[in-house]
């Protein structure tokens, strides 16, 4: 069979690169695919420069871009610059992840030549296998484009087992934090994990964690970190915390590190539910990592918002989670998420008020606001507000080194989002 050459280049800057590291890992679980030519571009410039080397080595081009909701916007104007500046000809402009998934039709209305709907490790190896191969690629699984401005679907990328498929790409030295958990039982009404990744936990096995660690051990990485939606869920398949497996997945990896590289857990880039906090738990994280912080999802102060947005816990155990951290020798780093629909001004206030509370105990809070993002329950409500009071307490909070985050930058973020939903109705 003649196989018409291919060369993928990912748009590899700051947003999306663990995902893109995946992909970039994933094409090598394919044979046919193993020599295709993988260029990684860390900003514009780069970008331009790999897509014309790319088309002088190869008879097809696809741009791999992945990208959050609030980076939308950014993205579509970084698109426009590179189809002004390159031939288009033979090149594939390919978006994946979440908000392309949720928003596909406004995402091929931008000027993305197709979508890669849902978890993207099959798609991006059929849809290479398939141009490689001379097949229509349009009838691969996974992919929508606009057919005459209409969309068409073919359903949604395959939902993988973890352990089928690398957490990063070795061949090309790119690494970063292991995923270890995909998906999440829990259904917190304003994020976007269990709308594309399904309520499920699909956790990365134990020998498998251990493989990807001797390989970054042996590419002399010092620092491990892992990628999960709740860190202390690893193992479970509900609410309830298996601690036995987590102590077994850290042990596997500490004794693979040993003690001169580092292990981060239950902290960036993922979170710990304040109910899964307890003095047992963290004294089993305490005996292998090397974080001397946590970051905890607070969320509110008010329980009124806790209740709608469902999150599923209460507020004294977010104030419990926090004293027990302190307890243990972690800094606890809080979320709390102001704006969120429903929310007075007086729900603010108790949030404040907790926030402040919590900062005297010892915490460091993390301000973020609401935006309606994409594929989740509160899509169509209106952008998170901040009233001017609460506003003045967390820039007081922050000036007193208690407080930090961007939640002034979101503000603006989520009426961009909000002003794109209103288009597309
Ligand atoms: S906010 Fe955290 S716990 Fe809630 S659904 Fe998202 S990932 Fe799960």
């Amino acid at each position: 069979m003649e196989i018409v050459p291919v060369s993928l280049v990912l748009n590899y800057q700051q947003t999306g690169k663990y995902a893109l590291n995946v992909v970039a890992g994933s094409i090598m679980t394919r044979r046919i695919l193993r020599g295709t030519p993988v260029y990684f571009s860390k900003n514009l410039e780069q970008l331009l420069t790999h897509i014309n080397e790319a088309q002088r080595q190869s008879e097809k081009v696809v741009v791999g871009w992945s990208f959050y909701s609030p980076q939308f916007t950014t993205i579509i104007d970084d698109l426009t610059v590179i189809k002004q500046q390159t031939n288009s000809a033979n090149v594939i402009h390919l978006a994946g992840g979440v908000h392309a998934t949720a928003e596909p039709l406004q995402t091929l209305n931008a000027g993305f030549d197709l979508v890669a709907v849902g978890e993207g490790e099959q798609i991006i190896c059929d849809l290479l296998a398939a141009i490689a191969t001379g097949q229509d690629i349009k009838t691969t699984r996974g992919i929508a484009y606009l057919d005459a401005e209409a969309l068409v679907k073919n359903g949604k990328g395959e939902t993988v087992d973890l352990n089928d498929y690398p957490p990063c790409a070795s061949r090309y030295r790119k690494f970063g934090p292991i995923e270890i958990t995909r998906g999440c039982v829990y259904a917190c009404k304003f994020c976007q994990t269990p709308f594309v990744n399904k309520a499920r936990f699909r956790h990365r096995g134990i020998e498998n964690i251990a493989h990807y660690v001797r390989i970054m051990a042996a590419n002399g990485l010092r620092d491990y970190r892992f990628l999960t939606p709740t860190s202390l869920s690893y193992g479970s398949q509900d609410e309830s915390v298996n601690i036995d497996a987590i102590e077994h997945m850290l042990a596997t990896v500490r004794s693979i590190i040993g003690k001169q590289r580092r292990m981060f857990y239950g902290t960036f880039p993922s979170e710990i539910r304040p109910e899964h906090v307890t003095e047992n738990n963290l004294a089993v994280l305490k005996k292998y990592v090397d974080n001397d912080n946590i970051i905890i999802g607070g969320q509110s102060g008010s329980q009124a918002i806790l209740d709608s947005s469902r999150r599923g816990h209460d507020v004294e155990s977010i104030i419990n989670a926090v004293k027990i951290s302190i307890k243990a020798g972690f800094r606890p780093n809080v979320d709390f998420l102001y704006g969120l629909p429903g929310e007075t001004r007086q729900d603010a206030q108790l949030t404040i008020k907790l926030a402040n509370q919590l900062a005297d105990l010892g915490a460091r809070i993390h301000n973020h606001t609401f935006m309606p993002l994409p594929g989740t329950p509160f899509r169509n409500e209106q952008a998170g507000k901040i009233d001017n009071h609460t506003k003045q307490q967390i820039v007081e909070l922050t000036t007193r080194g208690k407080a930090y985050g961007k939640w002034k930058g979101q503000l603006k973020i989520a009426k961009e989002l909000e002003l794109l939903k209103q288009k597309q109705q």
